[in-house]
């Protein structure tokens, strides 16, 4: 168990809200797959893939095996797709917990052909994920080498093609999605000229269903008598990756930590590693228990605030591995034990993961999956 006085609080709430939101956007002909990564962004695989399953998800997207050998332990009968592929040593898993990787590099299909000879499975038993690079140039089978992959889903193989999939780099720009949309669509042609046809079309992530940019998708799949498939993680969270807040959508984690310690200093007198704060005037300090060792980025020094007695309460001095220290001199009575909150709202004052973001120059993203492993994550309604 865990004493040392910070969590998050992730709002079971506030994802089910988003969750459904997300379904209305996507469309009743439209499958959701909820995006569970990472940690579920930081906010706790185990906490959010139950919450989400037992609310009627059915597919989740994670990175690795590893994560989805994790995730089959929580959700029985969920499908569950691996981002990253299959990697030597990985095969046998994919089979013994009935994953579905994504694919695109032939040495990926013989890895799972020769082990679904191995275990003798029946032909297209196992479901893959095929993605094709449209311009994202990270992974996905390029369009030369499409023909030639196509080739290894015959009848005999053990592999079924049930996605065709792809990912969009600037969701939140019409051209080169445009193109990309095109590239695919010829992509799935080339599919259907070869006798193939995937139950799914798996494209578009947050920002697509948010701002319902590629409809062509949706018609696209349509037109070849499948089903579209977005697979939406941030929003889920709460956070729109286009804009600094999006009214519809809820925040799902508050981060919080308790005051472990107060001091009054003099002014002149310097506060943390490098003496880089300088008290102005008579300051009282709080000190928190989060440093970057816990995720809160180091950058935020002087910088950043926390919450505490419903007012932001700035960074004063370096943020240490451990700990933190934050100005709560214009903030009356003040307590040990009292809750700070470096993610989340406090009476009517808010901290949210996309303007942390700002003040460290990266993403809500990145925020919210630097929240290490060492702070607890609580499920709240
Ligand atoms: C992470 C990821 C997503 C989800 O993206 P969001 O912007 O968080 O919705 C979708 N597809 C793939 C392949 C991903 O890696």
């Amino acid at each position: 168990m865990t004493t040392r006085p910070i969590w998050a609080e992730v709002s079971r709430k506030n994802l089910l809200h988003n969750y459904r939101l997300l379904l209305r956007l996507a469309g009743e002909s439209t499958e959701l797959m909820a995006v569970v990564k990472a940690n579920a962004y930081g906010h706790g695989l185990e906490l959010c893939a139950r919450a989400l399953e037992a609310e009627g998800a059915r597919w989740f997207g994670v990175t690795s095996v590893e994560e989805a050998i994790t995730l089959r332990t929580v959700c029985p009968a969920a499908r569950i797709v691996a981002f990253s592929g299959v990697w030597p040593g990985e095969a046998a898993a994919v089979f013994e917990h009935r994953l579905t990787p994504v694919v695109w590099e032939a040495w990926q299909l013989d890895l799972l052909e020769e082990e679904g000879r191995r275990r003798g499975v029946a032909a297209r038993e196992l479901p893959v994920h095929l993605e094709i690079d449209t311009g994202m140039s990270r992974q996905g089978v390029q369009r030369e080498n499409l023909t030639d992959l196509l080739t290894r889903f015959g009848e005999r193989s053990p592999l079924r093609l049930e996605a065709a999939m792809t990912h969009f780099h600037s969701p939140d720009r019409p051209e080169p999605t445009e193109l990309q949309m095109e590239g695919f669509a010829a992509a799935v042609e080339t599919i259907e000229q070869s006798g193939l046809r995937p139950e799914f079309l798996s494209a578009g992530s947050s920002a697509d269903v948010l701002d319902q940019s590629t409809r062509a998708v949706t018609e696209l799949a349509r037109r070849y008598k499948t089903r579209r498939m977005v697979r939406t993680g941030l929003a889920l969270y709460g956070y729109s990756p286009q804009r600094e807040a999006d009214a519809e959508l809820r925040p799902v984690l508050t981060w919080k930590a308790r005051v472990t310690s107060l001091r009054d200093v003099e002014a002149g007198t310097k506060v943390g590693y490098g003496g880089t704060f300088t008290a102005q005037r008579r300051t009282r300090l709080a000190l928190l228990p989060v440093g970057y060792a816990d995720g809160l980025s180091r950058l935020l020094s002087n910088r950043g605030y926390a919450l505490v007695g419903g007012e932001r309460a700035p960074v004063a001095g370096r943020i240490s591995m451990d700990q933190a220290t934050v100005d709560v001199t214009d903030i009356p009575d003040v307590r040990v034990g009292d809750e700070a909150v470096l993610i989340g709202e406090q009476g009517t004052v808010r901290v949210t993961a996309s303007e942390l973001a700002e003040l460290t120059g990266t993403i809500p993203y990145e925020v919210l999956c630097a929240i290490a492993p060492r702070v607890p994550r609580k499920m709240v309604e």
